[in-house]
């Protein structure tokens, strides 16, 4: 794969670039004291701590690199749920409730015709889109 800007070879697929630059953390690390010298008062703290840091760390350049994202229907949806809440109360409850609920209906129902729509287009884009690592340039091209 030729870059179409400077002719560089150095060119790797989004999402490569994406999955080498995610790195999956999922460490535990242990820490013991030694309490031989320590009193018997701090040796109660030294029984050892146990720490687990699960996550996902990025690198710059596997953020640029991220794939198109899908919206959440659900969080459209939790609005319209806040909205049913705010029915029980009365007056500019009510009517804020039910702005609410109409705000949350649009935006789920957005969201879900963005999901099936426009998003499966613009991820086969992704899937075929390449970086170049001499000049930066990201171009789409079909793999034959
Ligand atoms: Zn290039």
């Amino acid at each position: 794969m030729k870059c179409p800007q400077c002719g560089s070879d150095t060119t790797q697929r989004l999402q490569v670039v994406h999955e080498q630059g995610t790195q999956l953390i999922n460490t535990t690390s242990n820490t013991v004291g030694t309490g031989f010298n320590a009193s018997p008062l701090a040796s109660l703290g030294l029984a050892g701590a146990r720490t687990k840091t699960t996550g996902t760390a990025q690198s710059a350049m596997a953020q640029r690199a991220a794939p198109p994202p899908r919206y959440p229907v659900v969080a459209g949806l939790g609005v319209v749920l806040f909205g049913l809440l705010c029915l029980a109360g009365d007056g500019w409850a009510k009517l804020g409730g039910l702005a609410l609920m109409a705000t949350g209906l649009y935006a789920s129902h957005w969201a879900h015709a963005y999901n099936r729509e426009k998003w499966p287009a613009l991820y086969a884009r992704w899937e075929s889109s390449w970086l170049c690592s001499k000049c930066g340039c990201i171009y789409v091209q079909e793999l034959n």
